[in-house]
């Protein structure tokens, strides 16, 4: 791994963050705390834009962002961003970092509820980046399990489940409460909620198929996601 973040040339101008990452985390930053051994540091400059580092740094399509925007790409291999980015969580995780003692929590909006509807990765997301302001989290869940696609839509060679797993348990560290096996529209009704909260985060995906209206669709051993 050393290699791979000496590679790093740290650019002031970084397009890799501003250009390339739509998060904009700060990637010459974490490098060089990476580089002097610094985990620590280095997930704590993360977890200021991102709290999903150990999942997007395996499946967010690295070479369309930050690492095709690395200006060590524009003569050979640019620097293996994703790669590093996973490491960086692998560690923290294996050093014992967590989440809570990496960011900073504020009281600002501690007096405010929101709730989250759908506990994918928009919603644990939402759900970690209120719950560091301050606000009383709570994320309904129509499964018995968060994550969504992280779970379900994503083969374990890419993303393997202990790292959703730890991300999942880091994030409700934060103070987030979630109620399983609840589904919009049978078990929670949206009236009954707006009393309830000061605001409603709707994050239930998209996640039933269309019809493709294509030959064969109807043919046996076709299935469609319901
Ligand atoms: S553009 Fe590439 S070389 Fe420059 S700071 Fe970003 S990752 Fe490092």
């Amino acid at each position: 791994m050393i290699e791979k973040l000496d590679y790093c040339l740290g650019c002031v101008a970084k397009p890799c963050a501003n250009k390339g990452c739509p998060l904009e985390n700060n990637i010459p930053q974490i490098i060089k705390a990476a580089k002097e051994e610094n985990i620590k540091e280095a997930y704590e400059i993360l977890s200021k834009t991102t709290v999903l580092p150990g999942i997007c740094g395996r499946v967010c399509p690295h070479k369309k962002q930050c690492e095709g925007s690395c200006v060590r790409g524009i003569k050979g291999e640019p620097v293996s961003i994703g790669e590093i980015e996973a490491y960086i969580f692998d560690k923290a995780m294996e050093q014992g970092l967590k989440l809570k003692d990496c960011i900073e929590k504020k009281e600002k909006y501690k007096e405010k509820k929101v709730a989250i509807i759908g506990g994918g990765p928009a919603g644990i997301t939402a759900a970690a980046y209120l719950a560091k302001n301050g606000v009383a989290v709570t994320i309904y869940e129509r499964k018995n399990y968060l994550g969504g696609l992280l779970v379900y839509g994503i083969p374990e060679f890419r993303l393997p489940k202990n790292i959703v797993e730890e991300t999942i348990n880091q994030i409700l560290e934060l103070g987030v409460k979630v109620e399983y096996n609840k589904t919009l529209g049978k078990d929670l009704n949206l009236q009954e909620l707006k009393q309830k909260y000061d605001a409603i985060f709707i994050s239930v995906g998209a996640n039933n198929s269309n019809k493709l209206n294509v030959e064969g669709e109807t043919l046996e051993g076709v299935y469609r996601r319901k």
